[in-house]
Formats: C-alpha cells, sequence, structure tokens
C-alpha cells in the first residue's frame, strides 16, 4: 500500500529548505547570505536547519537511525505538524481516545480538523472491540498515547496490536512516559509499519522541559516530509547544545528513573489507606491517576497548601485527580497533607 497518498496534495512537491552555505564546504566562507549581523560571535549566525549532533546521539541512546528522527519544538509541535501534514482542514478528521493527552484534538480544531474520540471507561484498558469500532470510522490520522496521560497505563497489546495491523491511515503513538514503562517502546515496529509514527520527548523522563525538545521517529518518507512542512530552525541552537551538553555530562538518567518508580510505587501503597480515596489506577508512568471522593474540594485545599495537583475534567474521569511523583521530601509532604486532610474531614472540619 501506497502510504503517501495520505499526504495533502499540495504539500507532496515542497523540499526542506537548506541554506547553500551549509551544502558547500570551502575554508574561509563569506556569509552574506542571510542578514545577519557580521560583528555578532557566537549565537549570531542561523544555525543548519536540523542538529544532526543531536539527531546522532539519540540514534545512540534510542538504537534508532539518525535520519528518521525528526526534532521539534517539544512533542506539542510534532502534534500539530503531523495534523497539518495529513489532514485537510474542513475535510479530514483525526481519531483520539478519551481520557487521553488533550493537546491532539486541541491542535485538530485549531486546525479545522475534526475529531472522532473514542470514550474508555475506567479502568480504561481498551479492547479489541473498541479497536473495531475505531477501524469502522475513517480518519487520517489515529492518536495512541501509550502510557496513556492521564491514566497511566500502557495500552493493551492486542489492541494496539489489532490497529497496528489494520489502521489504514497514519497512526501516532505518544510514548512520552516510555522511559517510566521498561522495554516497551514501539520504535522497533517502525521498519514493519510504513505508516506507524512513535513520539517522545526530552521534557519528562530526562528533565528537561524548560528546553523545549521533541523526538519523533518515523520512516523516511513521514520525516522528510515533516522536515519540508516545518519552520526553518524549529528547534533552538542554544537548546540543542544545552541538551546535548547535559546527556554528555549526566547520560541517560537511569538512577532517577529508578527512583521515581520506586517512589510511585510507595504512593500506589499508601494512598488507597486513605478513606477518601476510592481507587489508585495502575500506572507505568511518572504519575498516578486517583479517583476519590469529594476531587475537587480535595484538590482545593491542597491547592491552599501550597501544593499542585491536577484535578480531570473530561466525562470519563469524574472525581479524579492526577498526581505526579515528586521527590521523596515532596512524596512526604503529600502523604503529610493528606493525613491532616483526612483527620479535618473526619472533624467534619471543611
Ligand atoms: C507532556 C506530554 C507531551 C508534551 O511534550 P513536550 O515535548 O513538552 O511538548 C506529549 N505527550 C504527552 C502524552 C505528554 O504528557
Amino acid at each position: 500500500m501506497d502510504y503517501t497518498n495520505l499526504i495533502r496534495e499540495e504539500l507532496r512537491p515542497l523540499r526542506p529548505y537548506f541554506p547553500e552555505r551549509y551544502l558547500a564546504d570551502q575554508n574561509d566562507p563569506i556569509w552574506i547570505d542571510a542578514n545577519e549581523n557580521p560583528y555578532s560571535e557566537k549565537w549570531g549566525r542561523y544555525p543548519q536547519p536540523v542538529n544532526t549532533r543531536l539527531q546522532q546521539e539519540i540514534s545512540k541512546l534510542r538504537d534508532f537511525p539518525a535520519d528518521q528522527i525528526f526534532l521539534s519544538h517539544g512533542s506539542d509541535e510534532a502534534i500539530d505538524l503531523i495534523i497539518r501534514t495529513f489532514c485537510t482542514p474542513q475535510q479530514d478528521a483525526i481519531s483520539v481516545l478519551s481520557p487521553a493527552f488533550e493537546m491532539y484534538a486541541h491542535a485538530a480544531r485549531v486546525s479545522a480538523v475534526k475529531v472522532h474520540t473514542f470514550r474508555m471507561e475506567a479502568p480504561y484498558q481498551p479492547s479489541v472491540k473498541l479497536a473495531e469500532e475505531i477501524l469502522t470510522t475513517p480518519a487520517k490520522v489515529l492518536f495512541l498515547c501509550s502510557p496513556n496521560n492521564p491514566t497511566g497505563n500502557l495500552m493493551p497489546e492486542p489492541f494496539m496490536e489489532k490497529l497496528l495491523q489494520e489502521w489504514p491511515g497514519i497512526i501516532v503513538i505518544d510514548e512520552a512516559y516510555i522511559d517510566f514503562a521498561g522495554r516497551s517502546s514501539k520504535i522497533g515496529l517502525i521498519d514493519r509499519f510504513p505508516n506507524l509514527i512513535v513520539m517522545q520527548t526530552f521534557s519528562k523522563a530526562f528533565g528537561l522541559a524548560a528546553l523545549r525538545i521533541g523526538m519523533t521517529f518515523a520512516q523516511r518518507w513521514i520525516v522528510d516530509t515533516l522536515e519540508a512542512v516545518k519552520m526553518p530552525y524549529n528547534v533552538s541552537q542554544a537548546s540543542c547544545e544545552i541538551a546535548l551538553d547535559l546527556l554528555q555530562k549526566k547520560g541517560y538518567p537511569e538512577a532517577e528513573i529508578r527512583e521515581i518508580v520506586n517512589e510511585r510505587q510507595q504512593l500506589e501503597q499508601q494512598l488507597p489507606q486513605f478513606p477518601f480515596v476510592e481507587e489508585v489506577y495502575p500506572s507505568d508512568a511518572n504519575f498516578l491517576l486517583v479517583r476519590c471522593s469529594h476531587a475537587k474540594r480535595l484538590h482545593q485545599w491542597l491547592k491552599e497548601k501550597g501544593i499542585f495537583i491536577r484535578l480531570r475534567r473530561e466525562p470519563a474521569c469524574q472525581n479524579c485527580l492526577r498526581i505526579t511523583v515528586g521527590t521523596p521530601g515532596e512524596n512526604t509532604a503529600l502523604h503529610r497533607a493528606l493525613e491532616h486532610y483526612a483527620r479535618a474531614s473526619q472533624n467534619a472540619q471543611l
């Protein structure tokens, strides 16, 4: 099957922008081609449109070909670009699950692209039957998030497998939290599935959210198209250099990830002991989705104590809170605050 027909027709002739100065290999080049200030030093020049050093670092880290990695201003930019590359406004649609990361639907709406939403109910483990339902509804792009935000769990294998085998459009698997889930990444399947895109990010496990760097893994025809559609210089050179520097100094944050997973397991055990906690959903990520009585009241109460968690508002997440695993000190502070809240509610002081 020729998936290149999925690209919007008017975008197919586009080629990536690449300044001539970076194609030539002269000794003392004079760069008077880009209207830069010739007196400025380190940051005065437009960089190479793609940071190949960072691509190569990621390639080593993930054992994946460097020329099949697309860098973006966070995964958020990649979500927007994927939608704009494949979906014609006022005509095409994407499919998403709910509850899931809300940027997919947001980016689609901004581009006047329809959104088909498939609702999951607790405990948010979509079945092969739901996959069949998704397959009967035409859409250009299907977004899956695994581990899923806000529910925390990896999507079940039979559900994923069915969609990988049969989805006729682009299938995006958002693996923003994959480093907390062991060896379950789907990037190894990209060889077999030309329509598969896997997204990861430096914002979560790598601890570099402020730098805004996302990584997208796919076959060359997709990466080349995204390179052609994106703005030139979409990831700043400063961000790439800081990321490279930290990767070199710290390496892969394995110890931090292990610590976060340990702390998550402790919270998973502790939280159900509170009378107001009804359910702690199993998590493969660095956060927990927790169903409580009076979630809104608890959320507000913690906020007044300076502890910020997220109140979920999706219909299938009634009374759910999403709590990110912090440092041991932060988790202890949360635990104390919850004990305090439990006493206060018992004494009807709320
Ligand atoms: C946080 C998050 C992202 C966004 O990542 P950035 O690279 O910071 O834009 C993408 N997907 C999911 C599911 C997330 O939770």
